[in-house]
């Protein structure tokens, strides 16, 4: 079977959800911190048998820091060698008190951090909405501009308006099409929703109550995730359902979503909201 480029690299993927990715694990620095643990044991357990054995075979009279494995040294030795170059800066600091954790931090630094991560942070979402928000946020689905580019299209025109060129930007944020939808969203949730930029404005948006910016993030995923699935039947099926209908859709699933939470306010302006939108 032949397999389809992916979308988002696993470099990408293993940064934490703060900095973009969604936190998976990378689990060749995670064993290359691992395998660190046994050259600071080397480094700083000298009573311990197999290391006092490494030192009288291997490393003999030359200092640890600076030992290179010989030719015929095993696979699993040469390993712990490679580690030790790798981690040095950790390993021999005076006083170190290595953990696998501090090993693998100092393999994946911190990035900066994006803008949107309590977006990603934020359970209410639902699972797979918020999955397609991530990425939009990151510009990895496979918009137009992008096909282009691959060389995989020629032409680039917005399947929903017909009028422009789609790219992330027209098609979540600029497209009349998607504005159209979330007018009618906005109507429903009576939250002036601006079309420009949506995710930005949810993370500068000053609410007083955490828990109303919340639903509304739900509402906004649920209805990013609504024009992408408009986009892609128009792509495939060739018709392009109205927006009063994709409007519907985020309501029900919105509705659906929220009534399964437990939502605990105290804000009793907030609790009228949310009475007004579900019932
Ligand atoms: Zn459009």
């Amino acid at each position: 079977m032949k397999e389809s480029p992916s979308l988002v690299s696993w470099e990408h993927i293993c940064k934490h959800l703060k900095q973009g990715g969604l936190g998976f694990k990378d689990l060749h620095c995670w064993n290359i911190a691992t395998i660190g643990k046994y050259a600071w044991w080397v480094a700083n357990k000298k009573d311990h048998l197999w290391v006092r054995w490494v030192h009288a075979i291997y490393i003999k009279q030359v200092q640890w820091q600076e030992y290179k494995p010989g030719i015929g040294s095993s696979w699993a030795w040469r390993k712990i060698c490679q580690a030790k170059d790798r981690l040095k800066h950790l390993i021999f600091s005076p006083g170190s008190d290595y953990s696998i954790k501090s090993g693998y931090v100092w393999l994946k630094p911190d990035s900066e951090k994006v803008p949107w991560y309590p977006w990603m942070l934020n359970k209410w979402i639902v699972p797979k909405h918020s999955f397609l928000c991530w990425l939009v946020a990151s510009e990895r689905l496979l918009t137009q501009d992008r096909l282009v580019k691959m060389g995989v299209i020629q032409q680039n025109v917005c399947y929903l308006c017909g009028l422009q060129e789609e790219s992330h930007q027209h098609l979540f944020f600029e497209c009349i099409y998607s504005m159209k939808c979330i007018q009618v969203v906005s109507a429903w949730c009576m939250v002036d929703l601006p079309h420009m930029e949506c995710i930005k404005w949810w993370t500068d948006w000053r609410q007083s109550s955490a828990c109303m910016k919340k639903i509304v993030a739900v509402i906004l995923a649920c209805s990013m995730y609504h024009i992408w699935y408009a986009r892609n039947t128009c792509m495939l099926e060739g018709y392009v359902h109205i927006p009063k209908r994709i409007g519907r859709c985020v309501k029900q699933d919105s509705i659906r979503r929220l009534k399964n939470l437990v939502i605990k306010c105290k804000n009793s302006r907030v609790l009228q909201w949310i009475d007004s939108i579900l019932y």
